[in-house]
């Protein structure tokens, strides 16, 4: 039984369409919401935007941003 999200992608590697392989990526915090921090996902390799991803409070135990 597993209940994933598919648009819960971690900031690991995805599939860059440009470089058509999986990358590694640098998430960047773009804007700082009250429902959560919006990160924005750029290949590490051309840079192009892989994608964003909005970080809710509280979800990531360990992890804090100040
Ligand atoms: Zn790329």
């Amino acid at each position: 039984m597993r209940e994933d999200h598919f648009g819960e992608f971690d900031a690991v590697s995805l599939f860059c369409p440009r470089c058509q392989r999986p990358v590694k990526v640098n998430k960047k915090l773009l804007l700082i919401l009250p429902g959560g921090d919006k990160y924005d996902y750029t290949c590490s390799v051309c840079g192009d935007s892989l994608g964003s991803k909005l970080d809710k409070d509280g979800g990531y135990p360990g992890v804090s941003f100040q």
